[in-house]
């Protein structure tokens, strides 16, 4: 979800000329409007834990019946909050209000004050932070009541600061990036417009996807992987395949998540990073198929595809911009929002579609690092010999896969409701599931394409050809629609926009 709040958050912070309060006096009425409505949706949120809380404590058999209602109420205040949130901003004047209260004197003149745009979606942050203190107790009452997991819940700060990490990370940076451009523009005009700056900005993007790992360390707080076993096993899969990293990394998350993932262009700053949870509770060759899904991305080159990918479209989408703005000379602020729900619908959709088919091929690669070169295999044991680079697709490599895929969403409390009925709910819970999984297939289309490939081989060959003929369509396209748009609207034009 986080690509919605990215750019929600954006255009809160954009210099649109935002609604006054409803009524006068207008700064009380938006401050005590905006109070209210926040105040409101706390209340609710607080009923919510109550209700779980006790409910739990008084029959802990009904634990799981109360997780999914809380599940069910956390999905739908999700969306309160944020349309309480941007009432606030659009309805109940507080955007107007957050203009006008953090302003200073600059060259003898008001000035909205340095990253004082953060200030419009406030009520947010304030609901956001709130609703993890708030819900702290719920969740723990509900892990202690699942009774089999033995490892303690994080404590209240640890559990703060693991949300904290992750927004800033995921959330926050590019709207940091965004509201920095827009405080330099105020407070020194000249240097925004020199060539030195515009270079700078141009390569913010690629730098920041090179150095992100670095960054990530720090941020999430994550440590270098012990000696030991696991790491030992790790290392010798990684030579068999043929990959290189800097070093494998540990995300302590006191159990809240199992997952792994891969950041990194270059193999020297490279990092593979495993939670603690799918370290501790996956079997060792669940974890290396996990392990392969990831060197997949790295062998597949999808992370340098993504960085070109991106770079490509917002050099398109500029070009998109200036020709709208040489046709229409408006000067509403409204219009800023424009482009902003275009990156965010474009991004959707056809970033979605990319990223869902390289899942699909980096899953596939996760089966191979596991198989051996006997495509009608029956089973692996200790004298079984696994291929260099990861050559082969056997029948047992792909089910260890799958197994994998089917223990993390165990893990994760993915275990579906039981059979759908038709009904309004079914259709909300289908839409969200689509929103929420724009980046991954969901699970039970994973595995079922998988177990596909058991019984049809060619299926997979099939995939391959076609996504690699999909590559080469949506880079072309973007390089031809770059050229032209740039030769319509002027070289120097798209780069003075950049
Ligand atoms: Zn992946
Ligand atoms: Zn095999």
């Amino acid at each position: 979800m986080p690509i919605f709040l990215v750019f929600g958050l954006i255009a809160a912070c954009l210099p649109i000329d935002w609604p006054e309060p409803p009524f006068e006096p207008a700064r009380e009425v938006a401050v005590a409007l905006s109070g209210g409505a926040v105040a409101l949706v706390l209340l609710v949120a607080v009923g919510l834990r109550t209700w779980v809380v006790r409910a739990v404590r008084r029959d802990p058999g009904r634990r799981i019946e109360v997780g999914r209602a809380y599940a069910r109420w956390r999905r739908a205040l999700f969306f309160v909050n944020i349309g309480t949130a941007a009432g606030c901003v659009l309805a109940l004047g507080w955007g107007w209000y957050a203009q006008r209260a953090f302003v200073m004197e600059w060259n003898g003149r008001p000035t909205l004050a340095p990253f004082a745009e953060l200030g419009v979606p406030l009520p947010y942050f304030v609901v956001l932070f709130a609703c993890w203190v708030i819900y702290y107790d719920a969740e723990r009452a509900l892990h202690e009541a699942r009774g089999y997991d033995r490892r303690p819940f994080a404590p209240r700060l640890a559990y703060l600061l693991h949300n904290l990490r992750q927004f800033a990370l995921m959330v926050m940076l590019p709207v940091a990036l965004i509201v920095t451009q827009q405080t330099l523009t105020r407070f020194a005009p000249e240097a925004t417009r020199s060539d030195v700056y515009r270079i700078a900005s141009l390569a913010v993007v690629p730098l920041l996807l090179l150095f992100m790992p670095l960054l990530m360390k720090p941020l999430l707080g994550l440590r270098s992987m012990p000696a030991g076993e696991t790491r030992d096993r790790l290392e010798a899969l990684a030579k068999r395949l043929n990959f290189r990293c800097t070093d494998f990394l540990l995300w302590p998350t006191h159990g809240a998540a199992a997952n792994a993932l891969i950041a990194g262009l270059l193999p020297r700053v490279r990092y593979v990073v495993f939670t603690d949870r799918i370290i501790e509770d996956l079997p060792p060759d669940e974890l290396d198929a996990v392990f392969g899904h990831e060197v997949g991305h790295a062998k597949h080159g999808h992370i340098w595809l993504y960085a070109g990918f991106l770079s490509l479209s917002l050099a398109v989408l500029a070009a998109l911009l200036i020709l709208l703005d040489q046709q229409m000379r408006a000067t509403d602020t409204w219009l800023l929002l424009v482009p902003v729900v275009v990156t965010a619908g474009y991004l959707f959709v056809v970033f979605g579609a990319l990223s869902r088919r390289c899942e699909r091929q980096a899953d596939v690669f996760g089966c191979r690092a596991v198989s051996c070169s006997d495509p009608a295999c029956t089973g692996h044991g200790d004298a079984t010999e696994y291929p260099r680079g990861g050559a082969g697709l056997c029948p047992t490599g792909i089910r260890t896969f799958v197994r994998a895929l089917e223990r993390v969403g165990d893990l994760h409390g993915l275990t579906p409701d039981g059979p759908e009925r038709r009904s309004l709910g079914a259709l909300v819970r289908g839409a969200w599931a689509w929103v929420r999984h724009w980046l991954h297939a969901p699970m039970p289309r994973r595995i079922a394409y998988l177990r596909a490939v058991i019984e049809r081989p060619a299926l997979e060959r099939r995939f391959q050809r076609r996504l690699f003929a999909f590559k080469c369509v949506l880079m072309l396209g973007l390089l031809a629609a770059l050229i032209a748009l740039g030769r319509f609207v002027g070289w120097e034009k798209l780069y003075e926009q950049l």
